[in-house]
């Protein structure tokens, strides 16, 4: 029996032995699926939202011990698994249940004159079963709120949480049977890459993944050759733009948090802050007092964490070593080559970085904040969308209307003026990249309308013996010709409209 050992990376303590799912099992999860879909897609949605509102009874009542699970398993600060982690994840609950109802009603849509005497309507229906692969820097959050958006949709669920973060994915399978969701509805698989390629080859019916872009990329393949549709939530390299005339303070405090927060292992972390000349230095004054006054360590206090992966510790090191040695200047952090054993790595702030650098090329995932100066707004416009990726962008200034421009500039999923990845606790927006950073968008109704099939619907009474367009032809064509010149003509000619509609009509 395979086994997932559940490390703490902040302390480097075995915490639990996970049993991984086996591949033959894997058959047999979709077989309970889609067997719980026949039941679970026929309940309304106000019954399923029955169930979801358990779930997040559950979620209230232990938030406090599924943050320590968090914490222990990702080496996360307690503020953040509870802000950053647990909360969305209610709030997306929240406004599931609130609005689901409405936005998956059937949708009354208009019907053109020449479909006169019919009504259309978009119905949703759902699609199957929905394959959720999450990754490990948001483990409840990333995994959870496609899951909700899926289940209320009526479908049926597996989820494979990152094998990172395993006593997370043990944990999310217990709020599901806490919640008392029936047998086969939602279930998860636990395990690495070969369970995560199993499950993806069984032919669910839709996969939402979360992860990287090489990742996405093998999910995509094998995914077209099924045709199974997909979301594909992949990485950043966010640009953080400020301008002369911001609020410096602002922007400041802003560049630390978008760098540091859950130790810059953020899909939407800023990970290049263009700073425009004039300010550089200043701001840079600022950005190092900030960093410097940040609390790191296993505290309730700590500003910031361990990182939770060792393989992510070691992309950090390559890419600032190498930045080092091609002449990148550190203003603040250590050295790599002083780093020790442990997951902690201290925040480091680079300048005299070039646009050729891995760190400014690849998605680092780390707590590393790179500063370039800029002269003028076409300069850090080409500078920022110099990038493979495009899922958020940040811009700070006083003037809202160059602000604005900029932010249509940017080839980017998002953009947020004077703020900081605020726009993926909007879930009113739609999340989601461009370029390599991803296709698709979900939360709010995309996320619930991506995991079902648009039907259109269109209703007739029934009462006409015979439709304009159905045979004979025999004399219509100099009709129609007729008919639709009159209507689609820059002066509309309804006399003439009418008079060979009704000639149609009796034909
Ligand atoms: P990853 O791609 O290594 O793993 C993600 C998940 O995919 C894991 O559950 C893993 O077990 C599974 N997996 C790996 N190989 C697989 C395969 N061949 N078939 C099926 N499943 C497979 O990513 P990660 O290291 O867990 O996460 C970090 C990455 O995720 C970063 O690049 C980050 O930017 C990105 N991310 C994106 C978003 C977003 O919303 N755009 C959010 C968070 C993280």
């Amino acid at each position: 029996m395979a086994i997932i050992k559940a490390m703490n990376p902040a302390t480097g303590e075995l915490m639990a032995n996970i049993e991984e799912t086996k591949i033959e099992q894997i058959h047999k999860l979709y077989a309970d699926s889609r067997k719980a879909f026949a039941s679970w897609s026929q309940l309304s949605i106000k019954e399923r939202i029955g169930y979801l509102k358990q779930l997040k009874s559950v979620i209230v009542l232990e938030m406090d011990d599924i943050a320590k699970v968090i914490v222990n398993d990702t080496g996360k600060v307690p503020t953040e698994a509870i802000t950053a982690d647990i909360m969305p994840t209610i709030d997306a609950l929240d406004q599931t249940i609130k609005h689901a109802e409405k936005l998956l009603a059937p949708k009354k849509v208009k019907t053109p004159i020449f479909l006169f005497g019919k009504k259309s309507l978009v119905e949703y229906m759902p699609r199957g079963v929905v394959l959720v692969i999450s990754p490990w820097n948001y483990p409840l959050q990333l995994a959870l709120v496609p899951v909700i958006s899926a289940l209320v949709s009526g479908n049926t669920v597996i989820l494979k949480p990152s094998e990172v973060t395993p006593t997370v994915g043990k944990c999310m399978e217990e709020l599901f049977k806490k919640a008392n969701f029936p047998h086969g509805v939602v279930q998860v698989a636990h395990g690495g890459k070969e369970v995560g390629a199993k499950l993806t080859e069984e032919k669910p019916d839709y996969i939402f993944f979360t992860g990287s872009v090489q990742t996405g990329k093998i999910i995509q393949e094998v995914a077209a050759k099924q045709l199974i549709p997909t979301t594909l939530e992949l990485g950043g390299k966010d640009p953080f733009i400020v301008f002369a005339d911001a609020n410096m303070e602002r922007a400041a405090k802003a560049a630390v948090w978008a760098a540091f927060t859950n130790s810059g292992q953020v899909c939407m972390s800023a990970e290049r802050i263009f700073v425009e000349r004039t300010i550089f230095n200043k701001f840079l004054e600022i950005v190092k007092k900030e960093t410097e006054s940040l609390i790191q360590d296993r505290s309730k206090e700590a500003d910031i964490g361990s990182m939770t992966f060792p393989d992510q510790k070691e992309i950090v090191k390559r890419q600032v070593r190498a930045a080092l040695c091609e002449g990148a200047q550190l203003i603040t952090g250590e050295h790599p080559d002083d780093w020790d054993e442990s997951m902690f790595i201290k925040p480091l702030i680079l300048t005299n970085i070039t646009a050729d650098m891995e760190i400014f090329r690849e998605e680092t995932f780390g707590p590393v904040l790179p500063m370039i100066p800029f002269d003028t707004e076409e300069e850090v416009i080409n500078l920022a969308n110099q990038s493979e990726y495009g899922l958020n962008a940040s811009i700070f200034t006083s003037n809202m209307k160059k602000g604005r421009r900029v932010a249509r500039k940017l080839i980017s999923g998002a953009v947020v003026l004077n703020d900081v990845i605020v726009s993926v606790a909007n879930h009113y927006l739609p999340f989601g990249g461009t370029k390599q950073s991803g296709i698709g968008r979900y939360h709010g109704e995309h996320g619930l309308t991506i995991f079902c099939h648009e039907k259109a619907i269109v209703v007739d009474r029934g009462k006409r013996m015979r439709e304009l367009q159905w045979y004979p032809y025999k004399g219509t064509y100099e009709q129609f010709l007729r008919l639709f010149q009159s209507y689609f003509s820059d002066k509309r000619n309804w006399a003439v409209f009418l008079k060979t509609y009704l000639k149609l009509l009796k034909k």
